[in-house]
């Protein structure tokens, strides 16, 4: 068995334990002659473990009492409808903060049923840093402001958490979510594909303040109302049972790894190690300001894109796949979530320093 470095941007790696333990309970989950797959979601067993990934992500996120977690379906993406479906309350306006494609996709999605006040836009420097707080027009009178913290395809993340008042604060925290402790209590909504830091495609988690809930008008699809949601546990219909099932593995696995705290020092450590090749070579490069640099999202270019299927070539051959670039960056990307080891991070490192010294050669 191979197992390889795969740097995807998602889905992602997920942790080696976390599959054998998903084999080891394929066939027969816990002495219950049957596969999770296979469950009833409303019988004793799925409940078990619906409840016991919540309670895990409640203890790993330390998540308050007066918030929801939802697992939905539909993907990061259909959160960009819901948040507008559910928030606006009546009101006609709401900010966005741009900073690259998933912004922009998110206030093209909203701009379907509200005014969407811009209030911060870097796409004058290509989307390579974050608006600083000063720099927020923010409306007071806003439904709630939405922003990207980690911008996935650019590799630029928020180092602060914007203050935005009592406007509720939404966040896509799609790329970014458990890689290192958050406050939860600082936002509103915090929503999330789950297929980058939190298992399986097919699964999206919401998290969001008690009282946001029940503002959705009357003509709202059951399917998009996060108050019908979370009035049925996540189960107004059949939920991705076996996405949600490999999301409370993960959970278990952060807390064995030492919860986020631990997550976060490795992570920090995976990804200083990755831009220190990139800074100390005129070799590689990277736009992004240091304090804005994702940890989780890596992306780089080499002196000459003839140079990239060379690269790209070399680097399968030491096992270290999914490197290419997105196109609208171009380059290379690599992503290293949670579940890439950090002899995974050592290996690219390395071979990132051969393939700059064999080009003097
Ligand atoms: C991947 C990603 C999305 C899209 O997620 P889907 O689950 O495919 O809809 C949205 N936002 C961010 C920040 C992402 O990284």
């Amino acid at each position: 068995m191979t197992r390889l470095f795969n740097f995807s941007a998602g889905p992602a790696m997920l942790p080696t334990a976390v599959i054998k333990r998903a084999q080891q309970e394929m066939l027969d989950w816990n002495g219950s002659g049957m596969s999770v797959m296979e469950m009833s979601h409303r019988g004793k067993e799925y409940m078990s473990i619906a409840s016991k990934a919540e309670q895990d992500l409640r203890d790993v996120m330390t998540i308050p009492d007066n918030y929801k977690v939802l697992f939905l379906q539909g993907g990061a993406s259909l959160q960009f409808a819901m948040v507008p479906f559910n928030l606006l309350a009546g009101k006609q306006s709401a900010d966005y903060i741009n900073t690259g494609v998933w912004s922009k996709k998110a206030i093209a999605e909203a701009k379907r049923y509200c005014d969407v006040n811009i209030a911060a836009d870097t796409s004058s420097n290509g989307f390579t840093t974050v608006p600083t707080q000063v720099e927020l027009k923010l409306n007071p009178d806003a439904a709630y402001v939405h922003y990207t913290p980690n911008e996935t395809i650019g590799g630029v993340e928020f180092d602060y958490i914007p203050e935005t008042g009592d406007v509720p604060l939404v966040a896509d925290m799609s790329s970014t979510i458990l890689s290192r402790p958050i406050d939860v209590s600082k936002f509103g909504v915090i929503y999330a594909g789950a297929q980058k830091n939190i298992g399986p495609a097919g699964l999206a988690i919401v998290i969001i303040r008690e009282d946001l809930l029940g503002n959705a008008p009357e003509s709202t699809p059951a399917m998009l109302n996060y108050e019908i949601a979370a009035s049925n546990g996540s189960m107004y219909n059949t939920p991705a049972t076996y996405s949600w099932y490999m999301a409370g593995l993960v959970f278990e696995w952060i807390k064995e790894q030492g919860g986020l705290q631990a997550m976060g020092e490795i992570n920090q450590r995976k990804a200083e190690k990755l831009y220190a090749v990139i800074d100390n070579s005129a070799f590689y490069a990277n736009p992004v300001p240091k304090h804005n640099r994702s940890w989780m999202n890596v992306p780089f270019t080499l002196p000459d894109a003839d140079l990239d299927a060379d690269f790209l070539a070399g680097a399968a051959e030491k096992g270290l796949i999914t490197l290419k670039g997105h196109r609208s960056v171009g380059g290379m990307r690599a992503s290293i979530y949670n579940a890439m080891p950090e002899e995974g991070v050592d290996a690219l490192v390395a071979y990132m320093e051969e393939f700059e010294k064999n080009q003097s050669l």
